[in-house]
């Protein structure tokens, strides 16, 4: 039996192979081990002192019909109709420092991007300006209800109204539904609007082509829509096979979809051509616009032929995300689209603004699909995403564009020489690098590279994404990152890639310094652990 320290963390937990590191209470200096609350808290105690409960009062009189069920039920001398609770409730009891200290420490076990370089490829985390939350949390539009009366939320109205424009005008689209949660839900939203088109032309088409690279919410999306997905594949320098794409359209051809710039970090030139092809076919075209940071300002998705687009303003538009917030996904829409867009919207009727909730005959908005959310989107998200787009100009959104692309290309040429960069002679990359996992020792992979960047004291960058590239290390390093953090990435990445090709077998079980050593990835996503057990509960399971 090992010796548990008092927040029931065992030392050998976190012992650094040859026993040197290994301290008493597995803490590493002032960063302190953290055990599951349930292991520091004992059930039997409680952490507040409240005086017993008196014995619950019948709360009417028998034979009442009340919203708890009838008479009878109610003869046990309380309103719970016998679902009162018998046995302990089985919490952890911790005092107020306890549950405090609790929640601190795991709190900074948490990585997020206010602590250091998250070069996570195809989610854009950049800073979140300070600036969006100071306007975010503005009481006027903080503390509003959604279902407050519309006249006293003008402004909040004119936010979403704002930022429509600009959208609408950044992508050089007619219209844009506000609603979607998120960039899948985004893509959701696109495809019920072809789906609606399709229906209103009275066509039954069936097929949506989606390319190899394509980010996995694409294929997902279509079938969860009921369309059958097909695959086109790339060219060997990473883009769309136009050839092959044409060639598959005909009259059961809804669509496409295609990312741009797509998640080799390649742009797309031959989308216009597709788009048109496309279009002639009887098709619409959908571009995921997860990746629009790399061309905000430079490009407008409408000039090249798309009929919907997807805009992660939690990418693109700093707000926040992962664990630091909710996503955000508008969708542009072309001319042909727009009159299917989903409830509700904002319309401007004389100097007021307007929620439109319900379909009306109107020529502009006849045809909804329907809503997609309760309320109106992301209102916080919006007043950030507003706030980003005026503290910016048009000069300043271009200058992100221009930097996240420069950033991108510092990055796959410094590291060209020491990794495989399979598409580094396809010319300059966009907003991000790939790399693969050639020419690492037999035996190391880029799981490794990517452990021994956490011990250097970074997120690892996205791997095994995009798909074509074998064991893909794909490298966003946004344009908020200073070419100081980038040359310190830029040297551990390299360390850490000499390492796995000169065979360091010390780089097998990296993490060495984290909080956790290496998790079996495999048996925490086949066999997840998800409810905590008393452990001779947990033994008697087993
Ligand atoms: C992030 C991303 C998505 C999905 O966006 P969510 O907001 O996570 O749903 C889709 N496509 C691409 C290319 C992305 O990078």
């Amino acid at each position: 039996m090992s010796t548990i320290n008092q927040s029931g963390w065992r030392p050998e937990m976190n012992a650094v192979e040859g026993g040197a590191g290994a301290t008493f209470t597995g803490n590493r200096a002032l960063m302190l081990e953290e055990a599951l609350i349930f292991e520091i808290g004992a059930l039997d105690t409680t952490g507040v002192d409240f005086e017993p409960c008196a014995p619950a009062k019948a709360g009417a009189q028998s034979g009442e019909d009340t919203a708890f069920g009838s008479g009878p039920l109610l003869s046990q001398g309380n309103r719970l109709a016998g679902l009162e609770r018998h046995r302990d409730i089985g919490l952890p009891g911790l005092s107020e420092p306890e549950a405090v200290r609790h929640y601190t420490r795991l709190s900074r076990q948490n990585y997020g991007i206010d602590l250091g370089f998250f070069p996570l490829g195809s989610c854009t985390m950049k800073h979140n300006p300070r600036l969006n939350e100071r306007m975010a949390r503005l009481p006027g539009f903080a503390d509003i209800h959604p279902l407050q009366p519309v006249d006293t939320v003008q402004g909040a109205l004119e936010v979403i109204d704002q930022l429509a424009h600009w959208l609408v005008t950044l992508t050089g689209m007619k219209a844009v539904a506000m609603s979607p949660k998120a960039g899948a839900h985004g893509e959701l939203c696109g495809i019920l609007a072809i789906k609606a088109a399709l229906e209103a032309r009275g066509e039954d088409r069936r097929v949506v082509l989606v390319p190899e690279s394509a980010h996995g919410t694409n294929p997902a999306t279509a079938a969860f829509a009921g369309f059958t997905v097909e695959d086109i594949p790339a060219t060997p320098d990473g883009r769309v096979d136009v050839d092959a794409l044409t060639a598959r359209l005909g009259p059961d051809v809804a669509g496409v979809m295609i990312t741009n710039p797509n998640t080799c970090g390649l742009f797309e030139r031959d989308l216009k051509t597709i788009s048109d092809a496309v279009h002639a076919a009887g098709g619409y075209v959908y571009c995921d616009g997860a990746n629009f940071n790399a061309i905000v300002g430079k490009v407008r998705p409408g000039d090249l032929g798309v009929d919907a687009m997807h805009i992660n303003l939690h990418k693109t538009f700093s707000t926040p995300h992962g664990g630091g917030g909710p996503g955000s996904g508008p969708v542009v829409l072309s001319e042909a689209l727009a009159p299917f867009a989903p409830l509700p919207f904002v319309e401007k009727q004389g100097d007021r603004l307007a929620l439109i909730e319900e379909e009306t005959a109107d020529e502009h908005h006849g045809e909804s699909f329907g809503r997609m959310v309760s309320f109106h989107g992301q209102m916080g998200m919006f007043t950030r995403a507003l706030t980003y787009i005026l503290s910016h100009g048009a000069d300043g959104l271009k200058q992100v564009a221009e930097d996240a692309v420069l950033n991108a290309n510092y990055v796959l040429r410094a590291l060209e020489g020491v990794l495989d960069a399979p598409f580094a002679k396809s010319g300059p990359c966009m907003h991000e690098a790939i790399f693969s996992d050639r020419g690492l020792a037999e035996g190391f992979s880029t799981l490794d590279i990517a452990k021994g960047l956490i011990d250097e004291g970074f997120h690892p960058m996205t791997v095994y994404f995009p798909l074509v590239v074998h064991g893909a290390m794909l490298v966003e390093p946004t344009e908020t990152e200073s070419k100081a953090t980038l040359d310190q990435f830029i040297g551990a990445f390299r360390a850490v890639a000499e390492r796995a090709k000169a065979g360091d077998a010390a780089l097998k079980s990296a993490p060495h310094f984290a909080p956790r050593r290496r998790l079996d990835e495999t048996q925490a996503a086949r066999k997840p652990v998800l409810v905590w057990k008393e452990p001779a509960q947990a033994q008697a399971a087993e």
